[in-house]
Formats: structure tokens, C-alpha cells, sequence
């Protein structure tokens, strides 16, 4: 995008190395982030890593302690939270309990001053866009709850945002309902292309949600991508074993298995069994390992190979050859599968 694209189309959200320190406690750190229009974009990070901060000062709860946040061009500093054109679906869903469905959602059209029999209508229209048409005369403590995320969805919708922040939006729900909401949050996002961003600790979650990717860690954003590239590219150590499991192999072992030198990253599924004796094809590595553990995961086994000093993970479908623990096993891979990592 050529930076005359970029001025006629302003990102939905962007933060100029934007910190938000509570006294020594960096929360957040210099972060730099644009967030498309129409994108769902995820914030992934370990608990404490400042996400949440983040969607925070996006939405006006919080203010920054440095730098800049613009909301589709409009710089936002200092403006409060129902003046952005922003909504919020918190992790709580913070319903009234008392107050039936219909009038939860459209509870913030009356603080505006629309009447009654309008809210009504806009209410019942955005009910049935999350598909709860038949529950609107049900009070909060009716509801399963899934059926009371898509109370807090529409509540946050009724207004029309540009832009909605969900904090953990699924982070209640077990994981069979959580599955099937991805599901449907994702095609809401679609069928709406209203620009959603989202916090989640769950790095599933977020690879099979988000369009791209940011990756928190102490405050700070250390790796901006499409779920592609997270997984498969991961620039450091930290995005390596935070998204997915990864086998970290050092320069030391690299010279001894004959590889290149430098710190690489390697998916375990992208290990395999081998025949004995060397490679024939171009561009490969092969090594011999004693097998230490075998783990049966139904539709995959998970095995850890001892190569030398390091232990290599990894994950195998299930049918095929078992490997068998004490044995040796030759296992290969593709030059083209380790990934170059920073050092640090
Ligand atoms: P989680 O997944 O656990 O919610 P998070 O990544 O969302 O974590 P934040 O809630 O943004 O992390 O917190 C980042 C850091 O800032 C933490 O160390 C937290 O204790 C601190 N923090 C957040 N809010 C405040 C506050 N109001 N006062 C002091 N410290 C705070």
C-alpha cells in the first residue's frame, strides 16, 4: 500500500508508539499497531503481557502515558469512551440482571433519548442478527451462556460501531459452546464488516479467528502477522513457543546434525519418520535419535526423539509405524521447514 492509499484510507485503529505505565509497571510498552478497516484482528499475549491495557486505551478507559492513538484518522487523545466510535463486549458481559433481554440491548439507545417504540424495533433487529429473537422477554439469569455473550454482542452492536473491542469474548464459555461461537462471531464479523478486535490468551483462538495477529509479551508487540505467518515464521524464540509447541535448535546442534548455522525454529509436525541411511533427496536432514516418550493423542502421536544433547518433538498422524521407546529412530526434514529466528 503506497502511503497515498494509505492517507485516502485511514486505518480503523492505529497507535503511534503508544505506553500506558501504571508507576514501574510498563503495561504497555511503545506499541505501534494499525488495525485494518473491516479486519478481525486478535491481540494474543500470556496474562500480565498488556493486552487488555491495550484495548483499554482504544476504547478510552485508559488514557496513555505516551504517544498517539487515532480512530479511522481521528486522533482520540483525551476523548471519553461513548464519544469514540467504539463499543465494547467485556469479558463479564456486565448485563443487568434485572432487566429482560430486549431491554438490555437497547439500553443504550435510551440513554440517548431515542423512544421507546424505535428502540424497540432497532433492538429486535439486532437480536435477530445474533439469532435470539425468541428469548428477548427472558431476564439475563435465563439464559445459557452463550445465549447471554450474544445479549452482550448485540448490546455492543445496536449502536452501529465502527469498530468493536470483545475483551476474552469467549474466555466464559466451554469449549464445545467456545468452538461453535468462533464459528459464529467470525461469520457475524463477516456478514456486518464492522472492524473487530479481540483479546484472548488462547493462541487457537486466535490463529483460527483473526485475519492478523498481534503478539504481546511483557507490554510490548513483538510479532504483527496472519496466522500463517505466526505460526509458520515466528521471528523469536518467545512467538515460537508461546503460538504452538516448537523445537528450538541452537547453532551448537545445528553444526553437529550438519545443518546451517543460526537459531531455527522447527514445527514438530514437520519431523518424519525416515528409512535408515542417508537422504537422497536435495536439501534435507536426517538424524538418528533414541526414542524417549510416546505420547497417543487420537488423531496424532506426539514423540520425543533424544538427538545428542537436545530432545526434538515430534507429532506424527497416528496411523503408520509406531515408534517404540529405547529404540533409535531416524527421522528428516526439509531445510525449507526451519525458520531463522532472532537472537534473543
Ligand atoms: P490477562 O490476560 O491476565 O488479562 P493482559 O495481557 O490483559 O492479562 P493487562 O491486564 O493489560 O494484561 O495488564 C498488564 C500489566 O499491567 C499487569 O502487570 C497488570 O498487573 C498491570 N496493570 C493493569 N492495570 C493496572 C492498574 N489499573 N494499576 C496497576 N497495574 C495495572
Amino acid at each position: 500500500v503506497s502511503s497515498s492509499q494509505e492517507a485516502s484510507f485511514p486505518a480503523a485503529v492505529s497507535l503511534a508508539s503508544v505506553s500506558r505505565h501504571f508507576d514501574a509497571v510498563k503495561a504497555v510498552d511503545q506499541v505501534d499497531l494499525t488495525v485494518h478497516e473491516g479486519e478481525f484482528f486478535g491481540m494474543l499475549g500470556p496474562s500480565g503481557s498488556g493486552k487488555t491495557t491495550c484495548l483499554r486505551l482504544v476504547a478510552g478507559f485508559e488514557q496513555p502515558t505516551a504517544g498517539h492513538i487515532a480512530i479511522f484518522g481521528e486522533q482520540v487523545d483525551g476523548i471519553p469512551p461513548y464519544r469514540r466510535s467504539v463499543n465494547t463486549v467485556f469479558q463479564d458481559y456486565a448485563l443487568f440482571p434485572h432487566m429482560n433481554v430486549v431491554d438490555n440491548v437497547a439500553y443504550g439507545l435510551m440513554i440517548r433519548g431515542v423512544g421507546k417504540k424505535e428502540r424497540r424495533r432497532q433492538a429486535e433487529e439486532t437480536l435477530e442478527l445474533v439469532r435470539l429473537s425468541e428469548f428477548v422477554d427472558r431476564e439475563p439469569g435465563q439464559l445459557s451462556g452463550g445465549q447471554r455473550q450474544r445479549v452482550a454482542l448485540a448490546r455492543a452492536l445496536i449502536n452501529r460501531p465502527k469498530v468493536l473491542l470483545l475483551d476474552e469474548p469467549l474466555g466464559a464459555l466451554d469449549l464445545k459452546l467456545r468452538e461453535q461461537m468462533q464459528v459464529e462471531l467470525k461469520s457475524l464479523q463477516r456478514e456486518l464488516g464492522i472492524t473487530f478486535v479481540f483479546v484472548t490468551h488462547d493462541q487457537s483462538e486466535a490463529l483460527s479467528m483473526s485475519d492478523r495477529v498481534a503478539v504481546f509479551n511483557q507490554g510490548r508487540v513483538v510479532q504483527v502477522g496472519t496466522p500463517v505467518d505466526i505460526y509458520e515464521r515466528p521471528e523469536t524464540r518467545f512467538v515460537a513457543d508461546f503460538v504452538g509447541s516448537s523445537n528450538i535448535l541452537e547453532p551448537a546442534f545445528c553444526e553437529r546434525i550438519g545443518a546451517p548455522s543460526g537459531l531455527w525454529s522447527l514445527r514438530p509436525e514437520k519431523i518424519r519418520l525416515a528409512p535408515e541411511g542417508l537422504s537422497d533427496e536435495a536439501g534435507t536432514i536426517d538424524v538418528t535419535g533414541e526414542v524417549r516418550h510416546v505420547q497417543y493423542q487420537g488423531a496424532t502421536r506426539r514423540c520425543v526423539l533424544a538427538v545428542k544433547d537436545t530432545e526434538l518433538a515430534l507429532a506424527m498422524p497416528a496411523v503408520g509405524v509406531e515408534p517404540v521407546v529405547g529404540r533409535t529412530a531416524h527421522v528428516r526434514w526439509r531445510l525449507d521447514d526451519m525458520h531463522g529466528m532472532k537472537q534473543v
